[in-house]
């Protein structure tokens, strides 16, 4: 391995950093603005929609990780966007919490039988909705649970190899991603470079043992904007440990 190719390619590109995407669909601006104020300040990234066929629209570019759904649309029933949603192939498996001025419990029931996730009834306050959202989410994440690893605020995505911190996807380098797995399974102990290197790079590579220290670095820095990189500690005279920070 060239070392110095190596710490020059450390940096990640801009893009490569993914909030987690909600879409609003609701006709009514003032709920839209209170949405947005919300959600925008715990991290994540909002598309609106003010109808079913803004909705279809922002569907077929890119999926969401989650959609609320106005029940009373000017164009289609929300509830008739759901069961098209839960249909399609493609969107079926996007939670989707309903927001509803109706509160008869025939209503929320139906609700939840065309295939919605959960509802709220309107009005609502930021708080609620934050606490919702994040319950839903929660569910999402621990349906996967066997192809996610959660320590502190770090979940490990082993299936899509980014993490997630704060609702931000961060792409990682298969290298710091290995480590970062071992770390996350093997927290609170002292590693010496000579063990990550046989644990996170395998007994038959030759690798020197600085090479550690390099990616080290490199995932030091990704956890850096997080305020994450002292969970890797360095063991003077030993190794690392990786721990939650008090
Ligand atoms: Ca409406």
């Amino acid at each position: 391995m060239d070392l110095q190719l190596d710490i020059q390619t450390h940096k990640l590109p801009p893009q490569q950093m993914k909030k987690r995407r909600i879409l609003i669909v609701e006709d009514e601006k003032p709920i839209r603005d209170m949405v947005y104020f919300a959600l925008d300040s715990d991290g994540y990234e909002i598309v609106e929609a003010v109808n079913g066929k803004e909705a279809v629209e922002q569907l077929a570019q890119e999926s969401p990780s989650l959609i609320l759904m106005d029940w009373m649309l000017p164009d289609v029933s929300g509830l008739e966007l759901v069961r098209r949603i839960k249909r399609d192939e493609i969107t079926s498996h996007i939670p989707i919490i309903m927001l509803t001025a109706k509160t008869e419990e025939r209503d929320k029931i139906e609700g939840l039988d065309s295939g919605a996730d959960d509802y709220i009834t309107k009005p609502f306050s930021v708080r609620e909705l934050s606490a919702r959202i994040r319950a839903v989410m929660r569910r999402i994440d621990g349906e996967e649970g066997n192809n996610k690893l959660t320590y502190g605020k770090l979940i490990l995505d082993l299936d899509a190899h980014h993490v997630i911190i704060e609702n931000d996807q961060i792409e990682v380098g298969p290298t710091e991603f290995l480590l970062l797995e071992f770390f996350m399974t093997h927290s609170d102990k002292v590693y010496s470079r000579a063990q990550l290197l046989d644990f996170v790079w395998g007994r038959s590579k030759f690798v020197e043992e600085r090479t550690v220290d390099v990616h080290i670095l490199r995932l030091r820095k990704l956890l850096k904007p997080y305020n994450c990189q002292n969970m890797v500690q360095t063991v003077r005279g030993y190794g690392y440990r990786f721990v939650i920070e008090k």
